[in-house]
């Protein structure tokens, strides 16, 4: 399939949900079977021996020794008090949202309280990083530096207001979003983060901000987009791609996420660009946010 190729994803339903996920037992089996594909490894038996489940314990025994394995252990899932079946299903409505989903919708949704909300969200997005590899040396990138929040007294905002933070995106046409919250938009910000996520001999197209002057010495095929001339498109050279998935991010974080402390932004972004990059799969969203739920987090002490 081509990239360009729309796919039509499988809807997955909250009926879908409720089918495959009604217990705390279905959770456990569908994570220990993602968890240990080839069966569980017993340490004391030293070798794959049959396992059943002990639900009050969220662990599986050996049948042999009774030795317990928990596959939750190392997960944003692990020693929570909140049933699998309520996380799953968190999971499930961040999944199916192109806009995001607030704190306050989960709680009404759920019937967690809110800071268990606010926190099962924290945890969920920053579980949806996900490896970078960086781009390569044939593919065109489009960067574009902007800026978020930063609402002052009066609604203004943009470049001038004091709570903005500043954002790098980097989207590989027809490809992939790499997104990153930076402390301003200095040449010595800018280029390395160009640099660590594009291999050299790349095409690398920009908006006139000085900050990328030396792209071309440091070994890209770059050009700049002419804004302050008013153009915006010559042949190929642009940065519509980005410029439509910041557009796609603003509109929810100025509005769902609106009271967002700069300290999670990152995470707010992890959560966007997730989505873009699996835009045009045919497995359900909600499957990829579960199995990249399942991975170990290196977010939890
Ligand atoms: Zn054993």
């Amino acid at each position: 399939m081509s990239k360009k190729e729309k796919s039509p994803m499988k809807k997955y339903t909250l009926k879908d949900l409720r089918k495959d996920f009604p217990t705390e037992e279905a959770c456990l089996e569908w994570l220990k079977d993602r968890r240990y594909p080839d069966g569980i490894y017993c340490k004391n038996c030293e070798e794959v021996t049959p396992h059943y489940l002990v639900v009050s314990r969220k662990s599986f025994s050996c049948q042999n020794c009774g030795h317990h394995v928990h596959p939750t252990a190392g997960t944003i899932f692990h020693k929570s008090s909140t049933p699998l079946t309520i996380w799953f299903e968190v999971v499930f409505r961040m999944a199916q949202t192109r806009m995001g989903i607030s704190a306050k919708q989960i709680e009404r949704e759920t019937g967690v309280t809110y800071k268990t909300a606010w926190r099962m969200c924290k945890l969920v997005r920053q579980q949806l990083e996900e490896d970078k590899d960086p781009f390569d040396s044939d593919d065109t990138v489009e960067v574009d530096e902007s800026y978020f929040g930063g609402v002052k007294k009066g609604g203004k905002r943009g470049r001038g207001s004091e709570n903005k933070t500043a954002v790098i995106g980097l989207v590989e046409r027809g490809g992939r979003v790499v997104t990153e919250v930076i402390p301003n938009v200095k040449k010595a910000t800018l280029q390395p983060i160009v640099e660590e996520n594009v291999e050299k001999g790349a095409t690398v197209y920009t908006d006139e901000l000085r900050s990328y002057n030396g792209l071309a010495e440091a070994g890209y095929n770059h050009a700049k987009v002419l804004h302050a001339h008013e153009i915006y498109v010559i042949g190929d050279i642009h940065t519509n791609t980005i410029e439509g998935f910041w557009g796609n991010v603003k509109p929810g974080i100025t509005g769902v996420y609106r009271h967002v402390s700069p300290a999670y932004w990152q995470s707010y972004l992890n959560e966007y660009a997730f989505r873009y990059n699996h835009r045009n799969d045919v497995t359900p969203m909600f499957v990829f946010f579960l199995s990249q739920m399942s991975r170990k987090s290196a977010h939890l002490l």
